[in-house]
């Protein structure tokens, strides 16, 4: 019998919920949950979304990021859930993710507002930007730590992908579609202006948008 059974087999469906939605890319995306005031359930690196069974998430001491209990090695990016848990104390879970809309967006480097008549409670004011550094770094959980804030839970990191933290995973869910129509609403701005545009290109891309941003309204 493994520890946390219950949380870990929350953690592998949550990353089939995440990969069915296309939020995960290929093996791109990773979440941290909160088991406890010293302990975190993360997912293990570079396995499969859909072949991730609960002995395979990984528990790990939130504060040295040793593996306290699984076989698996934790995922690269676990300093980054450990960063985002203790930052928001009230939240249970961190969700890394490549989601494709706020991924294109998040290679401009640019802070995304939430767009107007978006629930922003417990959201922040607006989406952040973590500076680019290589993926799975101790330099990319290090600038993290730095820019984080406990009153923002929503980050795009730049030219990788989102991450954010939230009560529970449904609310993770929520708050990831909100992402994504906010990055759908900034490209959306832009190629409304592009008047040079094929008209029958840009009604196509106008019309994906729009889905995405119905998702997250
Ligand atoms: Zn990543």
């Amino acid at each position: 019998m493994i520890s946390f059974a219950k949380e870990r087999q929350d953690v592998a469906d949550m990353c089939r919920t995440l990969a069915d939605a296309g939020y995960f890319a290929g093996t791109g995306g990773n979440l941290g949950l909160r088991l406890n005031d010293k302990l975190m359930a993360v997912t293990p690196t570079a396995l499969d979304y859909y072949l991730i069974h609960a002995e395979d998430v990984v528990v790990l001491d939130i504060d040295t990021l040793t593996v306290v209990e699984g076989e698996r090695t934790p995922t690269v990016e676990k300093a980054l859930h450990a960063a985002m848990l203790k930052a928001h104390p009230d939240h249970g879970v961190s969700i890394h993710t490549h989601q494709p809309v706020a991924s294109a967006v998040a290679l401009s480097h640019e802070v995304l507002p939430w767009p107007a008549g978006t629930d922003r409670t417990g959201l922040g004011p607006h989406i952040a930007v973590i500076p680019y550094r290589p993926s799975g770094t101790g330099m990319l959980a290090k600038v993290f730590r730095k820019n984080l804030r406990s009153d923002i839970n929503a980050y795009l990191m730049a030219s990788h992908g989102a991450i954010c933290s939230a009560p529970d995973f449904q609310a993770g869910l929520g708050v990831i579609r909100k992402i994504d129509a906010a990055a759908a609403a900034f490209l959306r701005e832009r190629l409304e202006k592009r008047a040079n545009l094929d008209k029958q290109l840009q009604a196509s891309l106008l019309n994906t948008l729009n889905k995405i941003e119905l998702m997250g309204a």
